[in-house]
């Protein structure tokens, strides 16, 4: 089979770019160092990212959705999270990691329940993975879920979940049965108004402020029977399947801070005079640029790979690992030298880089540390699944 390498984007991506940056240039980028302050919750920019079609972009409009795909996806991430993170954080989880999991896994009856408020913006999702004692090591979870007549009983503490605070629908993951690993794993959908569910600690973080990171207390909480992704036992497999997804976002994210850094320090290389001559007159300020510039481009590349992959059907687990760990530790550099570039400027708040190096940082973490997409990468390189 030939495969035909195209390095154009389409008429329809390059539609969806130009939508995409438009607003997030018009409704966010003036709003994002605000929203960075605060940590208020944008909720009149996720409605208007709602009616753009960006919260359910990949799901079918037959369930609400904007019906694109992967690569309009990660185009429509890089733009937003150029503009702020935070709100593509929000953005993201919603589509990746709520919308996704109740579209592959879920019956006709959860799909028709919860995707056409999701991805219309009149819910918001979150997913519920990580605990105290199990982060990278997910599998490792102890939550637990068990049958009582109609409905599954789920107790456990879930930590780090983005938009727990304003979520109305949780993917929740817990062990249902004996065996250990992934295999004793469900996936429930739970809404927030069951009763049992509540929103514990709210953290405070470095960067990505305006997306909240919550735990999510589940204390005897009652879920319809129904109300699981999958079989019982196949939610090992739906949250790893899951978080491929996310990591497409992350990386796209991370390609979005990048270009933030790269934007900013270029202008203000141009605007800033130093002994005489415009900074990026230095030939050091001009290669720090020339190297971010083939950073960006080679994760924006690897980005694109694993989103056009996803679109074939075909596997992409070690590319988007790959796009996820070149992109965040793409992002985590430029933003570095951004702020360099910027001298003391750089450090203060008044110009918008010393945001994007604290909201690089958490790209290197979620969704699969640095240390943990090596291990994904280096198991398929030497051939171990
Ligand atoms: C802001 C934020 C938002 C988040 N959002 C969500 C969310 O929405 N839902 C959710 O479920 N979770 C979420 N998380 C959790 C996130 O995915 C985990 O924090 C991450 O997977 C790492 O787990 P940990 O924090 O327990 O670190 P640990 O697993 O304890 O890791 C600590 C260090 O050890 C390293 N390490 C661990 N195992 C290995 C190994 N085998 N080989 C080499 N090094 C290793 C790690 O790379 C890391 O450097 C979020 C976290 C943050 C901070």
């Amino acid at each position: 089979m030939t495969e035909t390498v195209e390095f154009q984007l389409s008429e329809q991506h390059r539609m969806v770019q130009g939508m995409v940056r438009e607003f997030a240039s018009r409704e966010i980028l003036p709003r994002a160092a605000a929203l960075d302050r605060t940590g208020e919750y944008p909720a009149d920019i996720i409605r208007s990212a709602s009616a753009l079609g960006l919260m359910g972009m990949m799901v079918p409009e037959a369930y609400g959705g904007a019906g694109q795909d992967a690569v309009a996806y990660v185009i429509a991430q890089e733009e937003l999270a150029r503009a702020s993170a935070g709100v593509q954080t929000i953005v993201t989880v919603n589509n990746s990691l709520a919308c996704d999991p109740i579209l592959h896994w879920g019956s006709e009856a959860l799909r028709r329940r919860y995707l056409p408020a999701l991805a219309g913006g009149r819910s918001l999702g979150c997913s519920c993975l990580t605990e105290p004692s199990a982060g990278s090591d997910a599998m490792a979870l102890a939550a637990t879920a068990r049958l009582d007549g109609d409905s599954w009983v789920l107790h456990g503490t879930k930590i780090f979940v983005t938009n727990g605070v304003e979520a109305d629908v949780c993917i929740v993951y817990a062990r249902s049965g004996p065996e250990p690993g992934a295999r004793g794993i469900s996936a429930f959908v739970v809404e927030k108004a069951f009763p049992g569910i509540r929103v514990g600690k709210v953290e405070h973080k470095l960067g990505i402020i305006c997306s909240s990171t919550a735990e999510i207390i589940l204390d005897g909480c009652r879920v319809p029977r129904d109300n699981v992704l999958g079989e019982p036992g196949q939610g090992g497999r739906i949250a790893l399947a899951t978080l491929d997804g996310g990591r497409l976002g992350i990386a796209a994210q991370a390609a979005g801070i990048a270009r933030a850094a790269l934007e900013d320090a270029t202008r203000y290389a141009k605007e800033r005079r130093q002994f005489g001559h415009a900074i990026g007159e230095f030939e050091a300020i001009q290669w720090f640029l020339a190297d971010m510039a083939v950073r960006l481009e080679a994760a924006r590349l690897l980005v694109y790979r694993a989103a056009y992959l996803r679109d074939q059907g075909r596997p992409y687990t070690k590319e988007v690992a790959m796009a996820k760990l070149f992109a965040s530790e793409t992002a985590m550099w430029a933003s570095h030298k951004a702020v360099q570039i910027h001298g003391g400027y750089g450090y203060v708040k008044e110009y918008n880089v010393e945001r994007y190096f604290r909201d690089a940082k958490i790209t290197e973490i979620y969704e699969g540390t640095s240390e943990i997409q090596r291990l994904v990468i280096s198991r398929q390189v030497f051939g171990r699944h």
